[in-house]
């Protein structure tokens, strides 16, 4: 959701937590409510009870929050000054500690909404009045720290979320459901793909044979496709030290998000990025224009520090594989490299499968001092070709402030996931900053020094987030091309191992991956494991088919139909490429 629906959603969803807050209040009266923000989808409400809510209690609270909407309570705005406030909320510690928060931020009123007889300290804004509301619905029940704080006392939270019809509602509950079957950590399980490991590490997954396939075919198919376009690759370690990155102001700006490692003779880090490396091998020579653009692959395995709480399966990881590039140029071939950037990033979403997708232009905030490289001219001369190239291109686009590099204005290559929600698959990034901190320079026609540009970009992105992008969007049945295991030969019995193995050799020898099933079970069995494991292509093998050789072929979706050798390897083949 962007711009006037998130803006009026937030409202909504606020208004659900008022409404929710009132039941809670009105079952539980000793209850003391904390905050109930809107999020991303619904809200969520901290509040301190001497009783544990169940699911139980959850039923009965859904049920008071109908039996309050009914009422269709008007939202009302009032103003309190602090001292009134105080002596308002005083059994309410959470109240008193944000009212004297506001304080002493220098407010000195207190602004109040009340719905029916519930009244409440809030910022707002909320819906007009609680009748929009048609359907509501608690999610779950957790914990949480008062204001996040582990040294704070814990309190219950319970998620939640409201829609103006139940058919809304019915559309949301039925994503939900389908998001939780085809969540990648347990697909990742069940197809045997990747493990996590306690003693490992949270945010370190490990890859099984069958999941380290998907990653090499990924590899293999955009390394091969950088080559063809005219991409030369590096190799660049991963442990560097301090002096790089204060160098490339990854030290100053990005410095708590890398690994820090302490080596005898000083400060290194685990590498968040491969652009300061490659930078080092573009400055062990002296470039000419003739020469450039010069761009630089490497699929990379990369660190950052995410915080514990926010690992998530192979999404929000430590230490991930970037299929990075920088495309260094001068700045006449911006434009058409952009141009050729996002052909490749067009091309890189066909082949996934990806038909869904937006770019996001992401734009600096030139109030954010902080997070930004101080060259308002830069800012502002970058971000109005990178807006003239998305003019040009046919997809849709968004803007978005404040959510650029700290170096540059970028291009974020936007789909929705499995849980309804916007996500950044890919990038790509336009550089004026770094070339001038690592005084990047080539020959220009006249003879003189000048400064590349440089784009940084990700055409396939993070191999783990892709993967498990790809599982969700299509609940483990992958495209052929990225199966582990495309076809499985299944013998009728033992007696028909050999013939199975011999089948497998040739195919394998066209670079199918191919296995035999050599499992002591039924026909049944071994076709439903197939099934489960959602191998493209299952081959049963029995008397028939080692004298007629003609195979039985049976597809993932249940077509089933016979081919001759010849047809069934050029049919593979075919599929393969697409
Ligand atoms: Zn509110
Ligand atoms: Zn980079």
């Amino acid at each position: 959701m962007v711009g006037e629906e998130k803006e009026y959603y937030e409202k909504f969803w606020h208004t659900t937590a008022h409404v929710f807050a009132n039941a809670l209040v009105e079952l539980y009266p000793n209850v003391k409510i904390a905050i109930g923000p809107p999020i991303e989808q619904g809200f969520h409400y901290d509040f301190e009870l001497d009783k544990n809510i169940d699911s139980k209690d959850l039923e009965k609270i859904e049920a008071k929050m109908n039996e309050i909407l009914k009422r269709k309570d008007k939202m009302i705005k009032t103003e309190m000054p602090v001292a009134e406030a105080l002596k308002f909320f005083k059994d309410n510690p959470y109240k008193v500690e944000m009212i004297n928060d506001l304080a002493k931020e220098g407010e000195t009123i207190i602004s109040i909404y009340t719905n029916g007889k519930f009244v409440d300290m809030c910022r707002g804004p909320h819906l007009e009045s609680t009748a929009e509301i048609g359907a509501v619905k608690l999610l779950k029940n957790s914990v949480a720290y008062w204001k996040g704080n582990e040294k704070n006392k814990q309190l219950q939270r319970i998620y939640g979320i409201g829609f103006k019809t139940q058919k809304e509602m019915d559309e949301f509950l039925a994503m939900k459901k389908k998001a939780e079957e085809n969540s990648h950590i347990k697909l990742g399980k069940e197809l045997e793909l990747f493990v996590q490991s306690d003693v490992v590490g949270k945010g370190l997954p490990l890859f099984a044979p069958r999941g380290a396939m998907m990653m090499q075919v990924l590899q293999r198919f955009i390394e091969d496709e950088e080559t063809r376009r005219g991409y030369v690759r590096t190799r660049t370690p991963v442990i560097t030290k301090a002096e790089l990155y204060k160098i490339s102001g990854h030290y100053s700006h990005y410095k708590d998000g890398m690994f820090h490692v302490e080596i005898e003779d000083g400060e290194y880090f685990l590498r968040p990025m491969t652009c300061p490396h490659q930078f080092m091998i573009y400055k062990s020579k002296q470039y000419s224009y003739r020469e450039l653009p010069l761009r630089l692959g490497e699929v990379a395995s990369l660190f950052r520090k995410e915080q514990s709480g926010e690992l998530h399966g192979l999404i929000r990881i430590w230490q991930f594989t970037l299929n990075d590039a920088h495309i260094i140029c001068t700045p006449e071939q911006l434009r058409p490299e952009l141009y050729s950037t996002l052909d490749l990033v067009q091309f890189c979403l066909k082949k996934l499968g990806i038909k869904e997708y937006w770019y996001r232009f992401s734009k600096w905030d030139p109030n954010n001092k902080t997070k930004y490289v101080d060259n308002p001219k830069m800012w502002e001369e970058s971000q109005a070709i990178l807006k003239e190239v998305l003019d040009t291109v046919k997809t849709p686009y968004t803007e978005a402030d404040d959510e650029a590099a700290f170096y540059g204005p970028k291009i974020d290559i936007q789909v929705r996931n499995v849980h309804g929600k916007e996500d950044t698959l890919f990038t790509v990034q336009v550089d004026f900053a770094m070339p001038a901190s690592f005084d990047m320079t080539y020959i220009s026609k006249d003879g003189s020094k000048q400064r590349p540009v440089v784009i940084h970009r990700a055409a396939v992105g993070c191999l783990e987030r892709t993967i498990a992008f790809m599982l969700e969007q299509t609940g483990g049945n992958l495209p052929f091309w990225l199966a582990p295991e495309q076809v499985r030969i299944i013998p009728v019995s033992e007696k028909f191992l050999d013939d199975a193995h011999e089948l497998k050799k040739q195919l394998f020898a066209s670079g199918i991956r191919v296995e035999v099933d050599e499992k002591d079970q039924t026909l049944g069995n071994k076709i439903r494991n197939a099934q489960v494991m959602k191998i493209p292509i299952m081959l049963v093998f029995g008397e028939k088919e080692k004298t007629t050789k003609e195979y039985q072929i049976r597809e993932r979706s249940g077509k089933q139909y016979k081919l001759k050798y010849d047809e069934l390897l050029s049919m593979l083949k075919k599929m393969d490429a697409e």
